[in-house]
């Protein structure tokens, strides 16, 4: 039996392809679907934001709350954070590490004037990181690293914006005005917040960002 593992998953004693496929539902033969059937092509779907204030109004087709990346235009950052229980998942800092690689490779620290904090979402991914090497790089890169445990999506800790001013990126799964701070804060992706961390503006990742 193939132990189940995606990509750079640490291999699982317990986790086997068969056993999920068994516990996972499934569709009667034949089942109608009342809200029809949708086909997605992820290759249309490209890198965006929810803007601040309202974390479920997140889509581009609504002009006045979400937008595709590259459609914002230059929008400075005071404040990059991934991790939370939302986005500090293995797969999550695994995107961290992957842009603070090539910033690294690269000369690159996070940019001045721009504070990154990444906040393991437990204490799993944190030895996963530390076993990586993941938590050295990013402490060589300049990231802020918080241990697991609930911060600046409830306004407590590092992280939170102190002014009105402030503008955060975050993979967090909030941004009601004031939750974080008074400051305005993006939801993104954890590559979005990775990249915008060394670019200092809100930033879709691609291997060549910073080549
Ligand atoms: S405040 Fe909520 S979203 Fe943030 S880490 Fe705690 S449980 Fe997760």
């Amino acid at each position: 039996m193939t132990p189940f593992m995606i990509g750079w998953f640490r291999p699982s004693r317990t986790l086997r392809v068969e056993g999920q496929k068994a516990r996972s539902v499934h569709p009667d033969p034949g089942a109608h679907y009342d809200g029809g059937v949708h086909t997605i092509d992820l290759s249309t779907i490209v890198p965006m934001v929810a803007h601040p204030g309202d974390p479920d109004q997140g889509v581009p087709s609504d002009p006045t709350n979400g937008a595709n990346i590259s459609d914002i235009g230059q929008v400075s950052i005071n404040i990059a954070y991934g991790g939370s229980c939302t986005a500090g998942k293995e797969d999550d800092i695994a995107y961290y590490a992957e842009v603070c690689k090539a910033a690294q490779k690269a000369g690159l620290k996070v940019k001045e004037g721009v504070e990154f904090f990444i906040q393991y979402g437990s204490g799993q991914v944190k030895q996963l990181a530390e076993d990586r090497g993941w938590h050295e790089l990013f402490q060589d890169v300049g990231v802020n690293l918080i241990d697991p445990g609930c911060g600046a999506c409830i306004g407590a800790g590092p992280g939170v914006s102190i002014t009105p001013d402030q503008v955060t990126v975050s993979a967090i799964n909030r941004n009601f005005q004031g939750r974080s701070g008074p400051g305005k804060l993006y939801l993104a992706s954890p590559l979005t917040v990775a990249a915008s961390a060394f670019t200092g503006v809100i930033s879709s990742w691609h291997p060549k960002l910073f080549v």
